[in-house]
């Protein structure tokens, strides 16, 4: 494969962009590919390359690349203008969504981003409880804000940076780390601390860093425990919201947060967070309460009409059903062939979730540093040359659009079976 276009779009965006990248996961060394156009399951580079993508922009794009009816909703919106600083009926028509689909989100607010969805969400929290601490799981990633930047997964484990500098200790001095998977750490955690825990935060499923399922009652048995200590619970369902069932991880194992994070799927690519959750809760946030919230392009209406579109699309097709039982069959697929030539290995995934872990079965953060991250970075290479773009990291996971058909699947395995070696 010719990669010259990019390497030159490289070498000078280099000069000017960090890296080269706008977000530093998409640092692909020696350097990424600079895409051109993405259509279903397929994405396109500069040099006219075509990759079958597992990556999706990393998780909105369940429907594919460029779907015709998020499309089409989006030029409707253009024709009406897509920026007004009021109110509009469409974050009315959003919000019955999501509350329809999501019973724990009484009330919500609409923002730009996940990583806008947590900072607030978490600020809430403290304000709400009057406390200071939180607790998030080693390796869980929630944007890129203070209070998370902490043993964080995603591109900050890919390049060694789980904790930044720049963030003074007094604010991460209030954030506490605890293993995935380990209920009785959690419970001496918090009771440590009790006094001053205002909330643990949580990805339901560790995407940031796998996926790395939850073993057993884990997600019921924190949910007690929480509930016990008065200390709130905050799904951060930005990658499992709408996927893993349509009111996401929630809905899937069935429990109740007090608040929840959605973003990604929710806005049919165009950027979006979505923070909310019990009405006591949410009536603190300003106006109604002191909690400080607010934002330029937040419930912009073209994120707003995509969202509904693929809401509705979803809900219409019953989308989430249809990839689970592909994921389920994609899954095993690899399962058989990675067991062939890397008994090892272990496939890992839930839904339409999945990565391939160099490395035994992991439980958490420490676990899953163990796998071999600079092997996998040879087979995303060798991956890619053989026309399937696969995160550019073991600390990712993959992501299956209702655009991949069986002949995706076939070629994605015979191209594991080729350079898994
Ligand atoms: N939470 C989770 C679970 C995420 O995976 C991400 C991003 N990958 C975020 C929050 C941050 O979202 P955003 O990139 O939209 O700010």
């Amino acid at each position: 494969m010719n990669f010259e276009k990019s390497e030159k779009l490289y070498n000078t965006a280099k000069t000017m962009i960090p890296g080269g990248v706008s977000s530093p996961v998409r640092a692909i060394k020696p350097f990424p590919f600079y895409t051109a156009s993405a259509n279903g399951s397929k994405i396109y580079d500069e040099d006219g390359n075509e990759f079958i993508d597992y990556c999706m922009a990393y998780g909105p794009m369940i429907l594919g690349h460029n779907p015709p009816t998020v499309k089409q909703a989006i030029i409707d919106q253009l024709d009406k203008s897509w920026l007004y600083g009021t109110p509009t009926a469409l974050e009315v028509e959003m919000a019955k969504r999501i509350t329809n689909l999501y019973p724990s989100v009484e009330m919500m607010r609409f923002v730009s981003s996940g990583s806008e969805a947590t900072m607030s969400a978490i600020r809430l929290a403290r304000g709400f409880t009057k406390k200071n601490k939180i607790i998030k799981i080693e390796g869980g990633f929630h944007g890129a804000h203070d209070a998370v930047l902490v043993k964080a997964g995603s591109g900050a484990t890919t390049h060694g940076e789980p904790n930044s500098p720049g963030i003074p200790a007094g604010v991460t001095e209030h954030t506490l780390q605890v293993p995935y998977n380990d209920i009785e750490k959690m419970a001496e955690v918090i009771e440590k601390n009790k006094n001053d825990m205002a909330a643990v935060i949580l990805e339901p499923v560790l995407g940031n860093v796998g996926p790395i399922l939850p073993e057993g009652d884990y997600l019921k048995e924190l949910r007690a425990l929480t509930a016990e200590n008065d200390v709130l619970l905050i799904f951060d369902e930005v990658i499992t919201g709408f996927r893993l069932a349509p009111g996401g991880a929630q809905e899937y194992f069935g429990i109740k947060p007090d608040l929840t994070t959605l973003g990604k799927i929710a806005g049919g690519g165009m950027p979006i967070g979505i923070f909310g959750g019990r009405k006591d809760i949410m009536e603190m946030i300003s106006p109604n309460g002191p909690v400080y919230q607010a934002g330029t392009f937040s419930g912009s209406p073209c994120s707003m009409s995509a969202g509904i579109a693929v809401l509705d699309y979803l809900k219409e097709n019953k989308v989430q059903e249809t990839l689970n039982k592909r994921g389920d069959n994609f899954r095993k697929m690899l399962s058989d062939v990675v067991g062939d030539k890397k008994p090892d290995y272990y496939v890992s995934g839930i839904s339409s979730l999945f990565v391939i872990f160099f490395g035994e079965k992991p439980l958490n953060y420490q676990d899953v540093l163990k796998c071999d991250a600079a092997g996998y970075m040879e087979f995303f290479h060798k991956m890619l040359n053989s026309g399937v773009f696969l995160p550019p990291s073991q600390f990712e996971t993959n992501f299956i659009s209702l655009a991949h058909t069986d002949d995706d699947f076939n070629k994605t395995v015979e191209a594991v079976e080729k350079n898994i070696v």
